[in-house]
């Protein structure tokens, strides 16, 4: 589907956030970490790509899952582990890279 993936690479090079960037500051935007300016531009590339709103659904719903277990350490492990999953996910059913 090529003019599918050529909307997504326009529409991701618009919104000035590639998917790799958006990933490098989910857990950031999910610990309410990032700046106005970078949420703003978080948030207008969840609105155009529909990889990374799930990715982020997934991501917080998973952090909910995790924040509930015990231990002092959650944060980074949860990380890891979700930077793994993402990984699977990612390799299995994206076709961009
Ligand atoms: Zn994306």
């Amino acid at each position: 589907m090529p003019d599918l993936l050529t909307r997504l690479f326009r529409r991701r090079r618009d919104h000035g956030l590639t998917c790799r960037e958006l990933v490098e500051l989910v857990t950031d935007y999910l610990e309410d970490a990032l700046s106005s300016a970078e949420r703003a531009r978080f948030e207008s590339h969840l609105g155009a790509c529909e990889d990374c709103a799930t990715y982020v659904r997934q991501m917080r719903e998973t952090l909910v899952v995790l924040g509930q277990l015990p231990g002092e350490t959650v944060s980074a492990r949860a990380e890891a582990q979700l930077r793994a999953t993402f990984r699977e996910w990612k390799a299995g059913s994206a076709p961009h890279s």
